[in-house]
């Protein structure tokens, strides 16, 4: 087999005649090599990797530019060549015979404009509809902050007016392409979606997501657009299926049916009566039990609208983001009985991966691909992480990242913990992190100055897309604490990076990790579980990681070829959600 293609990749690299690393052999026939920079492979799971023909590897030759944590620019801020280039996207997929129109109409989206999983979750189930066929478009608002320079082609498309407090706002509408995916960008021309990050502006949020609720209708009524499903997603667009039944549907839009899907039953879009008036609508029309009103405010002077549950009651269906946690969302919380009420419509579909953006054969932030038939590249990544980051280089102390919003939810005691005790037990630990609590942001603080002078923990209190993706691919093992967590993507990235998923039993962690030592389901097992919120828990996981880290090598090695083999793709799951489309689309 000929060596054939060889994408472009990061400056991080240089290519010299001293260093020889196996490589996989991609699949394309034979393009440009730039033998300047080194290289990605280009491919991964489709690979024909011949780890048993070591001589059709590619050798190809690179000596790694490695950091130091000196570098006036750190490392995960250094230019890299392009973002996700990606071939993998398989070409002669199969496609679904009934295409359906699809607008996602959302506040996040990976990677322009990403704050956790919700922006994932978008990009990943748009492509995976995409590449079956089905024609989807993702809304969201033109945040000044967005990463301008990853979006292709983008242009204006219309400008228009849309409704909001007894003024008509004009707008902009852009298109453009963010990794293949067709986005349309919402730009008012006010103070709206001002300011460095995409929340926290100073504009009043909840004020400016009613207002582009109501906009993206708008842009669908007059460009005579007529999707066959709108797809909306956590209280930011809550008001978008009221509109559309008590307003739209009156003028001209008539096909659309509304998906609504939960990533966080915690964020339930609190809204006032005379909030939900500057839309358009009456407000105290939605003040009650059956509609919007927030169940725990009735007979408080005032009582309080929720768009989470107007929405779950006007949307045609309702989606969680695992099958456990629509469990545990039915027995507790206030919103249990909106859900129980509505239980018919609401289903509980595991969450994706975008196998695409998370490729660690061919990522372009990586110091080196790798993939489940050869970890070797894998080393490179943690020991480009030990020297970039200053902490010791020892090969053998297993390293530990925890890649998270700090937040409540995320387990912060049980974070804290496992420093103490990783340090503890001679194992190494990176927590990337932003807490958009100051008090917790303090804690964090206070916690890395303690630590961040020695050489066996890093606590980063930013946020870095770059670095999360050196930080699975260099780590052994992922920790996710979290006391309830709907879905969880850090666990499924981390485990498509081969590194070890160690997470408490909750949600869709429950549904996506199987402890080692379960003897139930030893096909299952794919890393470490604990039930208990305290840290004699966390610790018993922990421990036992360690041990199979430290004495079983061989174990170890076949855990993290099977973790990286496990499917947590969209392709998996993306036809529940089409199920549910079929389910409710109406044929005009
Ligand atoms: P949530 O949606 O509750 O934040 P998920 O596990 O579903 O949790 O998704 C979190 C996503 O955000 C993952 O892609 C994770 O890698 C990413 N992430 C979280 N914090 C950071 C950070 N500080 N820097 C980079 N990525 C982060």
């Amino acid at each position: 087999m000929e060596v054939m293609s060889v994408s472009v990749s990061s400056p991080v690299f240089r290519a010299s005649q001293s260093r020889v690393f196996d490589y996989c052999v991609p699949i394309r026939k034979k393009t440009v090599i730039d033998r300047k920079f080194a290289f990605n492979c280009t491919n991964c799971s489709s690979l024909e990797v011949a780890a048993d023909k070591p001589e059709l590897l590619t050798n190809l030759v690179k000596d790694v530019d490695w950091p130091s944590p000196t570098d006036e620019i750190p490392f995960w801020k250094r230019k890299f060549h392009t973002r996700d280039v990606n071939p993998e996207i398989p070409v002669n997929k199969e496609k679904d015979s009934d295409p359906l129109h699809v607008i996602h109409v959302t506040a996040e989206m990976a990677p322009i404009a990403k704050v956790g999983g919700l922006g994932d979750v978008v990009t990943g189930l748009a492509r995976a509809c995409l590449l079956r066929g089905h024609k989807v478009d993702i809304m969201l608002p033109f945040y000044e902050c967005i990463k301008k320079d990853d979006i292709q082609e983008l242009s204006l498309l219309s400008t228009y007016s849309s409704y909001f407090d007894g003024n008509w706002i004009q707008t902009n509408a852009y298109s453009g392409l963010v990794s293949d995916i067709p986005v349309i960008l919402i730009e008012p021309m006010n103070q709206f979606f001002k300011g460095e990050d995409v929340y926290g502006g100073s504009y009043n949020e909840l004020e400016a997501y009613l207002f582009f609720s109501r906009a993206c209708l708008e842009w669908m009524q007059v460009t005579g657009t007529q999707p066959d499903i709108i797809h909306v997603h956590e209280w930011q667009t809550g008001a978008l299926p009221l509109l559309y039944w008590d307003m739209y549907c009156y003028l001209s839009l008539h096909k659309p049916r509304i998906v609504l899907t939960i990533h966080n039953m915690e964020h339930y879009g609190e809204c006032r009566q005379e909030q939900l008036n500057k839309c358009g609508l009456d407000g105290s029309l939605y003040a009650t039990i059956d509609k919007a009103i927030d169940d725990r405010t009735i007979g408080h002077n005032p009582e309080r609208l929720s768009l989470l549950k107007g929405a779950i009651v006007y949307s045609n269906s309702v989606v969680t983001v695992s099958p456990t946690y629509l469990q545990e969302t039915l027995c507790s919380g206030w919103l249990a009985s909106a859900l129980i009420t509505n239980r018919d419509k609401y289903h509980g579909i595991l969450n994706g991966i975008d196998t695409v953006m998370w490729n660690p054969a061919s990522v372009a932030f990586l110091p080196a691909n790798y993939h489940a038939q050869n970890t070797d590249g894998k080393k490179v990544c943690k020991q480009y992480l030990q020297r970039g980051l200053g902490l010791a280089f020892e090969g053998r102390a297993p390293l530990v990242v925890c890649i998270s919003r700090l937040v409540a939810q995320k387990g912060l005691h049980l974070i804290k913990h496992a420093i103490s005790h990783i340090e503890k037990h001679g194992g190494q630990m990176i927590v990337l992190g932003k807490a958009p609590d100051g008090r917790v942001h303090s804690e964090f603080e206070a916690l890395a100055n303690l630590h961040n002078k020695g050489s066996t923990i890093r606590i980063l209190l930013m946020y870095s897309e770059e670095l999360s993706h050196m930080l699975y691919a260099g780590a052994d093992m992922v920790l996710v604490p979290s006391i309830y967590e709907p879905c969880g993507l850090a666990q499924m990235i981390g485990m498509r990076y081969g590194s070890v998923p160690i997470v408490r039993k909750t949600g869709g962690l429950a549904d996506t990790v199987f402890d080692m030592d379960d003897q139930s389901q030893p096909e299952m097992a794919n890393g470490f579980v604990f039930e208990g919120i305290d840290e004699a828990s966390l610790n018993w996981a922990l421990d036992r990681a360690f041990f199979y880290y430290k004495e079983k090598p061989i174990e170890w090695a076949n855990i993290v070829q099977k973790v990286m083999q496990i499917d947590n793709s969209w392709n998996k799951t993306a036809s529940k959600y089409i199920d549910v489309y079929n389910s409710i689309r109406v044929r005009w």
